[in-house]
C-alpha cells in the first residue's frame, strides 16, 4: 500500500516516537525531537549499522571527532567557499527558495510569474563563535555601531580586529573577535579526516582500512522539508574508507554491494531502494564519482544515502593547508602516498523516516481498521510485550510479572501492559511495531501455557511458560 506521510508523523506523534523541537513555543523550523519509542528504534538502526559495519569488519576503526574545529579545517576541506545552494527570492511575496528544487519560472507561494532574480550562493553552515565576547561598551558615536574594532598595542600598532555585531540589553555594543569564527560540522566526515594521521601514528594499521562514525550534522537548509528529510540538525553515519588509488573500482564495488545488504537487513523493502549514479555537474565538490541510493518515500523518490569517491581530495587539501605531512607510508618500504577514500554516507533520520514508511501497514480486523508497523525484530523498539488478561486479578499480576521479567533479563526491551482492555493493548503494540504479545490467562494457572500473538498474522498459540532460552524458539526473527 501507499501511505501518505501524514499518517506516519501522526502515528510518530501519537505514540511518541518523534516530536517537533520546542513544540510548546511553536516548533523550530527542520528541528525534531526523539521520544522514547523514536530513541529506542533510533538505537537500533544504529547498531545495526555499527555491527554491519564496524564490529563486522576486521579493518575499521570507530571515531568520534568533536562537532567544533577550527575553522581552518572548513576553509581546506573547500566548505567555507563552496558548501553552498542556490538561493532565490521571489520579489513580489518574498518567499525564499532553493533555486534547483522549483521551477523559478513561477513563484510557488504567490503564483506570480518573472519574479525571481539571479540566485545567490547560500553556504549551508551555521556559524558560530568559540569564547566569550571580548566585551560590550557604551557607545560614543553613531559609527561605533556597525563595522570593526581594532584593538592597539601600546605602540599604537593594531594588535586584533573585532566584528561589532549588535546592541545587547543595556545598548551595550557586543564585539565578537574574528579570530573565535567557528561552525557547527554539515558532516562528520572531516573530524575523520583531520585525525587520519593521529590514528596512522597511534593504530598503525594497514590499507585498505576504514574509520567509522555516527554524530550530529548541522546544515542551515534554505527550504527543511517533509518532515525528516531535510532538516537543518540530524545525525549521520560515515565511513572513511582508505584505499590504494589503484582499487578504487573494487572498494567502491564492495561498498555498493554493502550497503544494499545493510538496507535489507535493517528491512527496507528492497523494491523502494534504487541506485542512481549522479551526473558530475550534481556531484559534490570533492567527489569523482558518486551514486545516491534513492528511496520511494510518500512524497516521491529521493535520496536516502550516498557513496562518494572521494579520491585524495581531503587528505591533500588538509596537507597543503597544515602543512603536516599526511602520507600513509606501506610498511614495506614503499614510497609515501596520500590513499584515496570511498565515502559511504548515511542520514539516521532519513533511514528512520525510510524505515515507518516501508514498515507502515494496514488491514481490517474482525471488521476493524487496524494500523500496524511491520518492523524487524531488530529494529523493533520492543521485542515483545507480556499483559495479564484482567489487571484486577493479583494472581493474573504475579504470575504475567514473573513472565515478563524472565523475558526482560534476556531480551532487555520487553515490555509490561495492564492498562485498558486486551484488544487495546494489542492494537498499541501493533502501532509501535512490537512482533509478539504475550498475554497471561486464567488457563495459565491451570497448565502454565501463555497466548503468543504474531503482530502481522494475528494469530495465536498456546506455547508452554519455560525458561526464557526455550521460549526463545517460538519467536521466527
Ligand atoms: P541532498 O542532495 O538531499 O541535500 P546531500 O547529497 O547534500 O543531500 P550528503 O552530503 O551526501 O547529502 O549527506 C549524506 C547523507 O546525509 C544523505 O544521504 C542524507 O541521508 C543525509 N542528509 C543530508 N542532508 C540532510 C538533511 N538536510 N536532513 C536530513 N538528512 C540529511
Amino acid at each position: 500500500m501507499s501511505v501518505g506521510l501524514d499518517d506516519i508523523v501522526s502515528l510518530a506523534k501519537r505514540r511518541g516516537f518523534i516530536y517537533p523541537s520546542s513544540e510548546i513555543y511553536g516548533g523550530l523550523s527542520g528541528v525534531y525531537d526523539y521520544g522514547p519509542l523514536g530513541v529506542m528504534l533510533k538505537h537500533n538502526l544504529e547498531n545495526i549499522w555499527w555491527s554491519s559495519f564496524v564490529t563486522g569488519w576486521d579493518d575499521m576503526y570507530p571515531m568520534d571527532a568533536a562537532i567544533l574545529m577550527n575553522k581552518k579545517v572548513w576553509e581546506a576541506s573547500g566548505h567555507a567557499a563552496g558548501f553552498n545552494d542556490p538561493l532565490v527570492e521571489c520579489g513580489n511575496c518574498h518567499s525564499i527558495f532553493r533555486a534547483d528544487k522549483i521551477d523559478t519560472k513561477k513563484c510557488p507561494t504567490c503564483g506570480k510569474e518573472g519574479t525571481f532574480g539571479k540566485p545567490l550562493d547560500f553556504n549551508l553552515m551555521f556559524r558560530t563563535q568559540t569564547g566569550p565576547t571580548w566585551g560590550s561598551f557604551e557607545p560614543t558615536e553613531k559609527s561605533h555601531l556597525t563595522g570593526t574594532l581594532t584593538e592597539k598595542g601600546k605602540d599604537g600598532r593594531p594588535l586584533r580586529e573585532f566584528t561589532i555585531k549588535e546592541l545587547d540589553r543595556n545598548n551595550s555594543v557586543m564585539v565578537y573577535d574574528k579570530q573565535g569564527l567557528t561552525y557547527l560540522r554539515p558532516e562528520t566526515a572531516q573530524g575523520m579526516f583531520v585525525n587520519f594521521k593521529n590514528v596512522l601514528d597511534t593504530v598503525q594499521p594497514d590499507l585498505p582500512f576504514g574509520l567509522a562514525q555516527i554524530g550530529k550534522g548541522f546544515r542551515n537548509e534554505i527550504s527543511p522539508r517533509d518532515w525528516l528529510f531535510r532538516m537543518r540538525e540530524f545525525e549521520m553515519m560515515e565511513i572513511e574508507y582508505f584505499i590504494k588509488p589503484t582499487e578504487w573500482e573494487k572498494y567502491f564495488e564492495q561498498w555498493r554491494a554493502g550497503m544494499m545488504t545493510f538496507f535489507k537487513k535493517v528491512g527496507l523493502s528492497e523494491s523502494m531502494v534504487h541506485e542512481k549514479e549522479v551526473p558530475e555537474a550534481d556531484r559534490a565538490h570533492y567527489s569523482q564519482r558518486t551514486i545516491d541510493f534513492e528511496f520511494d518515500f510518500p512524497f516521491g523518490k529521493d535520496e536516502l544515502a550516498g557513496l562518494a569517491y572521494r579520491g585524495d581530495y581531503d587528505l591533500s587539501n588538509h596537507q597543503k593547508t597544515s602543512g603536516k605531512d599526511l602520507r600513509y607510508r606501506p610498511k614495506n618500504g614503499g614510497e609515501p602516498f596520500l590513499p584515496h577514500v570511498i565515502e559511504p554516507s548515511f542520514g539516521v533520520e532519513r533511514l528512520v523516516l525510510a524505515l515507518l514508511a516501508s514498515a507502515y501497514a494496514e488491514d481490517e480486523q474482525g471488521g476493524e481498521k487496524r494500523t500496524y508497523l511491520k518492523l524487524n525484530a531488530s529494529a523493533a523498539p520492543v521485542k515483545v510485550a507480556v499483559f495479564p488478561l484482567l489487571k484486577n486479578k493479583p494472581e493474573l499480576a504475579k504470575k504475567a510479572r514473573e513472565v515478563y521479567k524472565m523475558l526482560k533479563d534476556e531480551l532487555g526491551s520487553v515490555e509490561f501492559d495492564d492498562n485498558g482492555n486486551i484488544g487495546k493493548r494489542y492494537r498499541r503494540q501493533d502501532e509501535i511495531g512490537t512482533p509478539y504479545c504475550i498475554t497471561i490467562d486464567f488457563e495459565t494457572l491451570d497448565n502454565n501455557t501463555v497466548t503468543l500473538r504474531n503482530r502481522d498474522t494475528t494469530e495465536q498459540q498456546r506455547i508452554k511458560v519455560e525458561g526464557s532460552l526455550q521460549m526463545l524458539k517460538y519467536f521466527k526473527w
